[in-house]
């Protein structure tokens, strides 16, 4: 029964949200299971967006001084024009320190200290109206500002933010405004007030569902970023970003980490004898070979052109051969001509090697390849193997 209710509810957000994958969905909801390829997209977009925003209501809040000086008496304006400015220092201050931050932590604060801004300046200005009784055009100025939440909330909308951080950034909101209202609960007009918080509910629905379709948008850039489209193996960048990630793992956790770089033999004759077409066809049959004889947890890289790298998690150099071993046993596909893709394969451990850095994993097993296409081609050599 739940299962099926689940399938239900899968299916429902999937026709809404053409091509997304169940994960890519739960991506939408909340940043929890985040990867850091997303989570640096989205940290660079809030934090410019900050930034952004912050300079223009640096430019634009004191320019609304001459208005308040001309619609007001002095008792009224002065308090306003000292908030203004002071908002106006803040504003800047965002605006400088809104450069080059590095997680979504960094994103987060600086995003709300730009919402902490106008409503302070929001609940300050409220509450100072509130003590004069204004009539006329000055009744209108002052009405202008009590829309600040509406525009705040407005403004969430160019943010790619999930569900769980839109109603994080949304209920204080929401509770400002209830605020506001009990504090002229004496003289309040609860159907305006009733209608007004209806309409900020409205605004935040589709603040909401804007915001949720930029990260959508996000996700499947990333999505595209992530994968090499004709192998659909790890692209570079994000394999180098795997590594990164695994080597961490690993030498927190003390197991080994093997990394093989393989390189298919004799590739650029497939080109020059039968067309680029058909190469691609053999890289593709290659690939799907290779994935097909690895474990779950191992990766294979797209490095460039005919060349791979796999991660091999948790694996010594021999397990890794033995694995290796497999795969060309099983095949590497053929090519146009009928005979047998090969490769030259080499391989390279954390501990056996004592290497501290990923890259240099990958340059000596590079060297190895090399060595091993020295050596005669179609062939691994490895830190304990060098099997033709
Ligand atoms: P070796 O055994 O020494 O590795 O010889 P090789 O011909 O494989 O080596 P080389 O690195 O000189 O050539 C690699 C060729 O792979 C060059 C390029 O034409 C081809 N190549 C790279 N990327 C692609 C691709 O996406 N599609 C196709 N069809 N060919 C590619
Ligand atoms: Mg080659
Ligand atoms: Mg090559």
């Amino acid at each position: 029964m739940t299962r099926s209710i689940r399938d239900i509810w899968h299916h429902a957000w999937t026709s809404v949200l053409v091509e997304m994958s169940e994960q890519e969905i739960r991506w939408l909801l909340s940043s929890h299971q985040h990867i850091s390829l997303l989570e640096k997209r989205r940290t660079t977009m809030v934090v410019s967006r900050v930034r952004l925003v912050a300079a223009l209501f640096a430019l634009l809040t004191p320019l609304w001084i001459v208005v308040d000086i001309a619609a007001f008496p002095r008792e009224v304006w002065l308090p306003l024009v000292l908030a203004r400015i002071a908002a106006t220092v803040a504003f800047s201050l965002i605006t400088l320190l809104a450069i080059r931050m590095n997680s979504m932590q960094d994103a987060y604060r600086i995003l709300a200290m730009l919402f902490l801004v106008p409503t302070a300046f929001f609940l300050f200005s409220y509450q100072h109206m509130s003590q004069f009784q204004l009539h006329g055009i000055q009744q209108a100025f002052s009405t202008g500002y009590a829309f600040l939440p509406f525009v705040m909330l407005a403004g969430l909308s160019i943010f790619p933010l999930t569900l769980l951080e839109n109603i994080a950034f949304i209920s204080p909101l929401m509770i400002m405004q209830l605020i506001a209202g009990v504090m002229r609960l004496p003289v309040l007009d609860w159907p305006t007030f009733a209608a007004s918080f209806w309409l900020m509910i409205l605004i935040a629905g589709v603040a909401v569902l804007a915001g949720l379709s930029q990260l959508a948008f996000i996700i499947v850039l990333v999505r595209e970023a992530i994968r090499d489209n004709m192998t659909g193996c790890f692209s570079r960048q994000s394999g180098e970003e795997l590594l990164e990630l695994q080597f961490v793992i690993a030498r927190r956790s003390g197991n080994p980490l093997t990394v093989a770089f393989i390189d298919l033999d004799h590739f650029k004759q497939v080109n020059d004898r039968y067309g680029h077409e058909a190469g691609d066809a053999v890289l593709i049959a290659a690939t799907n070979a290779i994935q097909g004889q690895l474990r779950m947890g191992d990766m294979l890289i797209r490095w460039g052109g005919e060349e791979f790298i796999l991660i091999l998690p948790n694996t010594t150099p021999a397990m890794a051969c033995v694995a290796l071993q497999r795969v060309r046993q099983a095949g590497m596909g053929k090519r146009p001509d009928g005979t047998p893709v090969t490769a030259s394969i080499g391989i390279a451990e954390r501990i056996d090697d004592e290497i501290d850095d990923w890259r240099q994993l990958v340059e000596k097993a590079d060297k190895r390849m090399y060595e091993a296409k020295q050596g005669g081609r179609n062939r691994i050599i490895g830190p304990c193997c060098d099997v033709a």
